[in-house]
């Protein structure tokens, strides 16, 4: 067990400060995460250095396609979750279970994960699969040192840390991929036990602060794509975070206990797309559909990145703007 950071005593608990959700902690009891724990007064992380998984992945995969396109990630995570979307791809590492009990996992050290990242080429590493808030201890150490090292760190995040931990981690991060699973609070409180609010706010937060943003939703019939929401959500985006912002609109496929609803209908995906383009966006991605993967220029539509297999993906950007006409496209490029 590593001592947790961002948390307080409350009485006779403990109030976890990590996420959103600021847990008050009993002795001996869990965090909703059930990686974080009081023990005689003081709250410890359970999943510190406990890999359950360690790949090398295309940046593309995160998703994020303006920041350094082409590149290679290496792409870490511990078991465990803030939130219990019953949708969710990563079900069997997100939430407990005897296969992924962090006391049954060896320690990975931050040397070793850098140093690995380092050797296989990747520029960046990410914090990925499960959310990276719940293993944040972790995660802020291995990110000073890949700092030290010359690398990037990229989260893919729920969005529901909290304040204070943005405020003590946001120097770190170079770039992040939120997921705003709806832009309804009825359905966050009921498939993710969580509010939307604070996610957007953090998102505004993280865009001034210059830090890289694209935003990715996964649409879910009868959950999340009826056009108030996708409608609401593009123009969040477009408004509040800035038409630059690239927004990745992804199709479902049946997971977890959700495989009594069908995959997303190519047509609602497509619909989304143009909602978006509508909304003034610039970038509008389709995720699992296998097209409008492309990056065009907003302004003259020269295609300058195609992303027809993740490894493959010719960047013919120069100096961060079209090779066409010269307009400068929103990203991190080199
Ligand atoms: S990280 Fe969030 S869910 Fe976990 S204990 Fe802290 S406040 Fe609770």
């Amino acid at each position: 067990m590593k001592e947790a950071r961002l948390w307080t005593t409350a009485g006779d608990k403990v109030e976890c400060q990590l996420c959103n959700h600021y847990c008050k902690i009993r002795e001996g009891r869990k965090g909703l995460c059930q990686v974080r724990k009081n023990e005689a007064g003081r709250l410890y992380s359970l999943n510190y250095g406990k890999l359950i998984a360690a790949h090398i992945d295309p940046i593309e995969k995160k998703p994020l396609f303006h920041f350094l396109p082409g590149s290679r990630s290496y792409s870490i995570a511990a078991s465990g979750c803030n939130f219990r979307c019953a949708w969710c791809q990563n079900w069997d590492i997100s939430q407990l279970s005897d296969r992924n009990d962090p006391d049954r996992l060896a320690l990975t050290t931050p040397e070793k994960v850098v140093g690995t990242a380092l050797q296989s080429g990747c520029k960046s590493i990410s914090y990925t699969y499960t959310e990276p808030t719940i293993f944040y201890e972790y995660a802020r150490d291995v990110s000073v040192l890949a700092r030290e090292a010359g690398l990037r760190n990229v989260w893919v995040s729920n969005g529901y840390m909290s304040a204070e931990m943005l405020d003590e981690y946001m120097p770190l991060i170079d770039a992040i991929n939120v997921d705003i699973k709806a832009f309804d609070d009825t359905v966050y409180r009921k498939y993710a036990g969580a509010h939307l609010q604070p996610i957007l706010d953090n998102c505004v937060t993280l865009k001034k602060a210059g830090v890289w943003l694209e935003v990715t939703t996964l649409l879910i019939p009868g959950v999340n794509d009826n056009e108030a929401q996708v409608v609401g959500l593009a123009e969040f985006v477009a408004e509040k975070l800035g038409t630059d912002t690239p927004w990745h609109v992804s199709r479902y496929y049946p997971q977890a206990q959700f495989r009594e609803i069908e995959a997303t209908p190519a047509e609602t995906i497509l619909n989304a797309l143009k909602t978006g383009k509508d909304s003034g966006l610039q970038f509008v991605y389709t995720g699992n559909l296998g097209q409008h993967e492309n990056t065009v220029c907003p302004s003259c539509g020269e295609l300058f990145i195609g992303r027809s297999a993740l490894w493959n993906n010719p960047n013919k950007i120069q100096d961060g703007a079209c090779p066409k006409c010269g307009t400068k496209i929103a990203g991190v490029w080199e």
